[in-house]
C-alpha cells in the first residue's frame, strides 16, 4: 500500500494523537504515582510518628528551682556544669515551653499523689488520692493504655517505687499512704521495668527476725546490697510474686546493668540516696546504688527493644525532700541530678524523631527565691563609665546579692537532715547549741552562733528541750513557734529553723514547709506538631491528656 498525500499528511496527525494520548497517560501516571505515594506516606508517616514518650517529672520544681538550676549554671564562678548550658537549655534548642497549673479537684494547691494522677489519668482527683477520679472511681492511667497498645511501660524514681508519684503512674486507691497495697497494684498493672527504692514494702514482716531463714534467704538474694527490713503488716513476700510474674529482680548497679527483660530493681531499703550522697559518690565504686541517670538509662536500654514503642516515666524525686526541708544546699544537688538524668535522656533520643519528651514538676515546693535584702550592703564604689566620671559612686539602696554565694550552697556536704541525724545520734548530754553549731559550721559554708542554734533546737517538736535538757547558761529561752501552719512536718522543724538562720547569708528565703499553687513549667522536644499543643497554659488534666493522646501505635 502507497500512501496518498492525504494519508501522509494524515500519519504525522495520528502519530501526534499518540503521542499526546500517551503523554496524558504518563502524566497521569506520574500524578497517580505521587498521589499513591503521597497517600502511602500519609499512613506511615515514618518521620513524624511518635513512637516512644518519655515523662521526666521534677517533684517540687516549681519555676524557681528550675530558676537555682539556670542560676547555678550561668552565674556560679565555679559552676559544675559543662560549658554552663543546663540540660533544659539543650531541650529549648529546639523544644518548646508552656506553662501548666497543678491543683487538684476543689482544692488551691496539690499534693504529689493527686498531681501524678492527674498526669496519668487526664482526670482532676482529690488531694492524696491514686489513680482514681474526684469521686473514686478507678481511671485507665498512661501505663495500662500504653500497654493495651502493645508497648513497653517504664517507671523510674530516685525516691521509693511504692511513694506517691511512680504509684500514681500504676496504682488505684483510696491513699497515698497505703504503701502496703501499692506494691500488689505494681504488680498487677506489670510495667516491664520498675526501679527505684522501697525494698522494705516487698518483703514479709517476718524478714525483720534477723535469725530467720527468710532474712538470711534475702539478704543472699540481695548480695547485701540493700538493709533487710519490712514495712509490712502481714507476711507476704512479694519478691516472689514479682519472679512468678517474670521479673528480673536487681539490687545493686552491677545486677541493674546485666538486665534486659522485665526487671524490677530495689535499690534501698527506703528513699534512695540524697543528691549530695549522689554527687560525692558518682564515682565510687564501692557506692553500689545506681545514679537516677544510670537507672534512666538502663530503663531506655531494656524499653527501646520494643517495636511498638514505649511510655516511660522517670521522677527526680527528692527535688521536693530537700524543698520541704528548706535545705538550699541538698536542693542544688537534686537539681543536679535531674540535670545530669535528662542530659542522659537527650543523649538516647539525639536524632530521633519517634520520641516524645515531657518535663515538668507535679508542683512547687517551699515557696523559694533569692531575693534583695537590707543586710551586709555593699561598700559604695567607683565605675569607669562616662556617668560616674564626677565622682558619683555606684551605690544601691540594698544588698542583691553575690553570685559568689551559689558555690557556697553547692560547697554543702551534708544534708540538713542528716546533719540533724549526726546530732541525734550524740549521747543525750551532748545535744547542745555548741554541737549543733559545730555540726553545721563543718558541713556547710553558712556559719551558725550558738544562740541561732538554741533557737532551732528550742522547737515544740523537740522532746530533749522539752525535757530541759538544752540550756544555755542561765537563760530560759521560750519555745518557738516555727511552724505555723505552713510547717506541718514537726520532725523537719529544725530545718526549716536552720534555713531560717542562714537565710539572710545565702540571700534565700523560702515561704512554706509544703506546696503552692504557682504555675510549673512544661518543656517538651519531639515533632513539631506534636509539641504545638502543649505549648500553652494548661491545667495538669490536660497536660495529661496530651500525653495520652500522643500514644500512636
Ligand atoms: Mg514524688
Ligand atoms: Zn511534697
Amino acid at each position: 500500500m502507497t500512501l496518498n498525500r492525504a494519508d501522509y499528511n494524515a500519519q504525522p496527525d495520528l502519530n501526534n494523537a499518540i503521542m499526546k494520548a500517551l503523554m496524558w497517560k504518563a502524566v497521569y501516571c506520574l500524578i497517580s504515582v505521587v498521589l499513591l505515594s503521597c497517600t502511602a506516606l500519609d499512613k506511615v508517616k515514618p518521620e513524624t510518628r511518635i513512637k516512644n514518650i518519655i515523662m521526666i517529672i521534677g517533684d517540687g520544681m516549681g519555676p524557681q528551682q528550675v530558676g537555682l538550676l539556670l542560676s547555678y549554671a550561668r552565674q556560679a564562678p565555679h559552676s559544675v556544669i559543662a560549658n554552663r548550658i543546663t540540660a533544659l537549655d539543650r531541650m529549648m534548642e529546639q523544644g518548646r515551653l508552656g506553662i501548666s497549673m497543678t491543683y487538684a479537684a476543689d482544692t488551691l494547691v496539690t499534693d504529689s499523689a493527686a498531681s501524678a494522677t492527674q498526669l496519668a489519668t487526664g482526670k482532676f482527683v482529690g488531694a492524696e488520692m491514686l489513680g482514681l477520679d474526684k469521686d473514686g472511681n478507678p481511671q485507665e492511667n498512661i501505663i495500662e493504655k500504653a500497654k493495651r497498645m502493645g508497648k513497653a511501660t517504664g517507671l523510674v524514681s530516685d525516691t521509693r517505687i511504692t511513694h506517691a508519684t511512680p504509684a500514681a503512674f500504676a496504682a488505684h486507691q483510696t491513699h497515698r499512704s497505703q504503701e502496703n497495697s501499692i506494691p500488689e497494684d505494681l504488680l498487677a498493672t506489670g510495667a516491664d521495668v520498675m526501679l527505684s527504692g522501697g525494698l522494705s514494702y516487698w518483703l514479709p514482716k517476718s524478714a525483720n527476725d534477723k535469725n530467720s531463714s527468710i532474712h538470711q534467704q534475702l539478704l543472699q538474694m540481695t548480695g547485701n546490697s540493700v538493709e533487710i527490713k519490712s514495712s509490712r503488716k502481714d507476711d507476704k513476700n512479694l519478691l516472689t510474686i514479682a519472679q512468678q510474674k517474670g521479673y528480673t529482680l536487681t539490687f545493686n548497679k552491677a545486677q541493674l546493668q546485666q538486665a534486659t527483660g522485665k526487671t524490677l530493681g530495689l535499690f534501698a531499703d527506703s528513699g534512695m540516696a540524697n543528691g549530695i550522697v549522689e554527687t560525692q559518690n558518682r564515682d565510687n565504686i564501692l557506692h553500689t546504688q545506681p545514679t537516677l541517670k544510670e537507672m534512666s538509662e538502663q530503663a531506655l536500654e531494656i524499653l527501646g527493644r520494643n517495636k511498638q514503642g514505649f511510655f516511660l516515666m522517670i521522677e527526680a524525686g527528692q527535688i521536693d525532700w530537700a524543698a520541704h526541708r528548706n535545705d538550699t544546699g541538698l536542693l542544688l544537688h537534686e537539681m543536679l541530678r535531674f540535670n545530669d538524668t535528662l542530659n542522659g535522656v537527650l543523649d538516647w533520643a539525639e536524632n530521633r524523631q519517634d520520641t516524645l519528651i515531657i518535663v515538668t514538676a507535679d508542683h512547687e515546693t517551699g515557696g523559694l527565691g533569692f531575693s534583695y535584702s537590707g543586710e551586709n550592703i555593699p561598700e559604695p564604689r567607683s565605675l569607669p563609665g562616662a556617668a560616674f566620671t564626677d565622682g558619683a559612686l555606684f551605690q544601691p539602696n540594698f544588698n542583691f546579692g553575690n553570685p559568689v554565694v551559689l558555690d557556697k550552697i553547692y560547697a554543702q556536704q551534708l544534708s540538713y537532715h542528716d546533719i540533724f541525724s549526726q546530732f541525734d545520734k550524740l549521747p543525750k548530754d551532748q545535744q547542745t547549741p555548741i554541737k549543733l553549731t559545730e555540726l553545721v559550721n563543718r558541713y556547710t559554708e553558712f556559719k551558725i552562733n550558738e544562740a541561732q542554734a538554741l533557737k532551732i533546737l528550742t522547737t515544740e517538736a523537740n522532746p530533749l528541750y522539752r525535757a530541759g535538757h538544752i540550756s544555755l547558761g542561765e537563760k530560759t529561752v521560750p519555745k518557738i513557734d516555727v511552724n505555723g501552719a505552713f510547717f506541718v512536718y514537726q520532725k523537719e522543724n529544725r530545718e526549716n529553723l536552720l534555713a531560717q538562720a542562714v537565710a539572710s547569708n545565702q540571700q534565700v528565703v523560702w515561704a512554706t514547709g509544703t506546696h503552692t499553687s504557682t504555675p510549673v513549667f512544661v518543656f517538651v522536644k519531639g515533632e513539631e506538631q506534636v509539641m504545638r499543643p502543649f505549648a500553652k497554659i494548661l491545667h495538669h488534666t490536660r497536660l495529661g491528656q496530651l500525653a495520652i493522646d500522643a500514644l500512636q501505635k
